[in-house]
């Protein structure tokens, strides 16, 4: 039941190399942003909401590197398709398209209702 993940495990790093690129164009967003501080306070608020939607976005882009982390550990370690949660086998088809998946259906959904 040896499974080949190098496909997989070089599909993670590509995405880890982009998800990098884009954290780095996010925070250089915000760096920016914070140099203009001579607004009157209508603009001050636009930025500020700016602000809030790329440190959003820069959170999202962590979590997600994180998680894509965790699983090439997981295909180093041979334990890539099972469930962090409960120990079964993830559906190779959810890891298809999601291929960072840590958990099964069945405690992603548990985790959602939360
Ligand atoms: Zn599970």
């Amino acid at each position: 039941m040896d499974k080949n993940y190098d496909d997989v495990r070089q599909n993670l790093i590509a995405m880890l190399e982009e998800l990098d690129d884009r954290l780095t164009t996010i925070t250089q967003d915000v760096r920016h942003a914070d140099e203009d501080v001579e607004k009157d306070s209508e603009e001050q608020a636009t930025q500020n909401e700016n602000n809030d939607v790329q440190d959003y976005l820069g959170n999202s882009a962590r979590v997600e590197i994180a998680a894509i982390k965790q699983a090439i550990v997981r295909i180093d370690n041979g334990n890539y398709d099972i469930c962090q949660t409960c120990g079964e086998a993830i559906n190779p088809e959810r890891l298809k398209v999601v291929p960072y998946l840590a958990q099964c259906i069945k405690c992603a959904s548990l985790a959602e209702k939360g």
